[in-house]
């Protein structure tokens, strides 16, 4: 049996959506932001304007959707949906811009991953609220250009970097969500499982919360598979012996390490002797893809001390070695230590 601890399957999703703040005063944690945005979002709101576009950039399941919900529901505008790969062609990003309405907001997630024409078309209608699209072919094709309602962009992204200057440019307001403190955390998962109408100790909050990566979807996700445990092996309430007994069934480690972090370290230590190796070396070692790693497992990895860039591909730390219960001659201890 698999599980996925980031929230990627359909039963997770809409469980997601129910615990989806729906306002700023939800929302916790990235304080300086959510202060930020809030003045924006007010003057917008009070000059009768669309709010200048938005990116946000930062690892998978740290808010940006949410955050750019609470955006438009605050402007009280519409909001559309969408994202860099599902826009394949410059007719699909016409179509929903000419469907916006005044000062509405179009989320694009994954804006990394838009084609370059699609993007060229991004341009003028964010800069100018105007697109121009080629009809026909050949000899008779003109172009037509289209007057679009002012709106906002709001961009989200796990890789900055990939971005171009152009598009970079075009964003007026530029938000780096960062990974959570564990009693940000903490406060989330008490805030799910009050709406799951589950019962929980605040020390098993908090240890949950202290092996959630420090990503609120990744904490609530953790809540929904302990909260199977008090069900069946306890009496329904989230106590800590219970969020012991399911984070180690879910070998989810004390570090909030899952297996798939395990695997990456422990392939640099065992096969290129502790690095450093080339990402995509990594990748076809672990059998996974190349920009996962990069966005998903290595950000925390490297934030928590267990893996570092140089210059010549990834190295795993002393406290990787320590905390996988190897020494530098590789040999094997235990990994789920208490
Ligand atoms: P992203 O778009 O960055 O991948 P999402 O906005 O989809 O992340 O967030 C994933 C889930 O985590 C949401 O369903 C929401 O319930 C929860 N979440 C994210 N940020 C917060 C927060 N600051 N407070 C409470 N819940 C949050």
């Amino acid at each position: 049996m698999s599980f996925d601890i980031r929230g990627n399957n359909e039963i997770e999703k809409d469980i997601e959506k129910a615990l989806r703040p729906l306002s700023f005063s939800d929302f916790q944690g990235q304080d300086k932001i959510v202060e930020n945005l809030q003045i924006f979002v007010e003057a917008a709101r009070m000059r009768g304007e669309a709010l200048d576009h938005v990116l946000l950039h930062g690892p998978p399941g740290l808010g940006k959707t949410t955050l750019s919900n609470i955006i438009a529901h605050q402007l009280g505008v519409g909001f559309k949906l969408t994202s860099g790969p599902v826009l394949d062609k410059p007719g699909d990003l016409a179509g929903i811009l000419t469907s916006l309405e005044a000062n509405d907001v179009l989320f694009i997630d994954e804006i990394h991953r838009l084609s370059p024409v699609v993007e060229e078309y991004l341009y003028s209608a964010m800069e100018d609220f105007r697109i121009d699209i080629v009809i026909d072919k050949g000899p008779g094709a003109r172009s037509i250009q289209i007057d679009l309602n002012p709106f906002t962009l709001i961009g989200a992204t796990t890789r900055s970097g990939l971005l171009t200057s152009p598009l970079r440019a075009r964003f007026g307001i530029n938000c780096h969500l960062e990974y959570y403190d564990s009693s940000v955390i903490s406060g989330i998962i008490k805030r799910s499982a009050h709406i799951l109408n589950m019962p929980i100790y605040d020390d098993a909050a908090h240890e949950i919360a202290r092996r959630s990566r420090g990503t609120p979807r990744i904490a609530n996700a953790l809540l929904r598979r302990v909260r199977d445990f008090a069900q069946v092996k306890g009496n329904g309430v989230i106590d800590i012996d219970i969020s012991h007994l399911g984070l180690n069934a879910l070998n989810i480690d004390q570090h909030g390490l899952d297996n798939m972090d395990h695997k990456i370290l422990l392939t640099l230590i065992d096969k290129f002797q502790g690095g450093p190796v080339g990402l995509n070396t990594i990748a076809t070692a672990v059998g996974d893809d190349a920009g996962t790693i990069e966005e998903v497992y290595e950000p925390f990895l490297i934030m928590e001390g267990f893996l570092k860039r140089t210059p010549r591909g990834r190295m795993v730390t002393p406290l990787a070695y320590e905390h996988l219960g190897r020494n530098l001659t590789g040999s094997q201890g235990s990994l789920f230590s208490e």
